[in-house]
């Protein structure tokens, strides 16, 4: 009955690519098979010194750092990272967390991984919003590799309010004061793999495994799905 509802629905209200608006077939999520072979991956996965290891050498102590897309400011990948954050396409962020997962399943440095943790939102962003983009991705990941999502583990205090006090918000990040563990003795002697949707600074990774670091036998891998290069 579910399944002849949803074929209704879908001749009445199609749905459509996020990348390229043609009609998804029944088997497609949200986006077309097309466009899904034609992601620019980031395909460096098993260098350890690659592009997105490098941008944090210096700044954190990592076992490994990868991402699964390349972002540039024109591409089918801004379009999906949009439509997770801004429009709420909650099943995009799991599905796009599920594939980065079956690439991160391959990498010998993250087979003795012991949790995700999803980069977290400030509480009060996360109820304007509905729900914490990474923390999508990061379950969709987890389906594939297996280890738990832990999302009260880590709290973000600060709350930047919008894209115009980035300059104040990069003072916060670099005095290291918008991230704290609240349960630390969960995470002593575990590898934690911290999950958020896009890389380009860097910064909000660097400040919250910063924090991590700070806890006893705690080593850190960074991953996101997606990643300027
Ligand atoms: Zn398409």
């Amino acid at each position: 009955m579910n399944k002849l509802l949803n074929s209704l629905s879908n001749l009445i209200f199609p749905n459509l690519c996020v990348c390229c608006d043609a009609y998804l077939t029944f088997q497609e999520e949200a986006i077309c098979d097309l466009c899904y072979h034609r992601l620019p991956r980031f395909e460096n996965y098993s260098n350890p010194s690659n592009s997105v290891a490098k941008k944090f050498w210096g700044r954190l102590k990592l076992e490994y750092a990868s991402s699964y897309l390349e972002f540039s400011s024109n591409s089918d990948v801004r379009k999906i990272l949009h439509e997770i954050k801004y429009k709420g396409n909650l099943n995009l962020g799991i599905e796009m967390g599920k594939a980065l997962g079956r690439v991160m399943k391959k990498i010998p440095e993250l087979t003795n991984a012991d949790v995700i943790i999803p980069i977290p939102l400030h509480p009060q962003r996360e109820i304007e919003r509905g729900f914490n983009q990474s923390n999508l991705i990061a379950h969709g990941m987890s389906e594939l590799m297996g280890q738990k999502v832990y999302v009260d583990a880590v709290i973000r205090k600060k709350y930047n309010s919008t894209q115009t006090n980035k300059r104040r918000y990069e003072r916060f990040i670099n005095s290291n004061e918008i991230f704290k563990v609240v349960k630390p003795t969960l995470l002593e002697n575990k590898h934690i793999l911290l999950i958020d949707d896009v890389i380009t600074t860097g910064a909000t990774l660097e400040a919250c495994g910063n924090a991590l670091l700070e806890v006893e036998g705690l080593r850190l891998s960074v991953i996101s799905l997606a990643a300027s290069i």
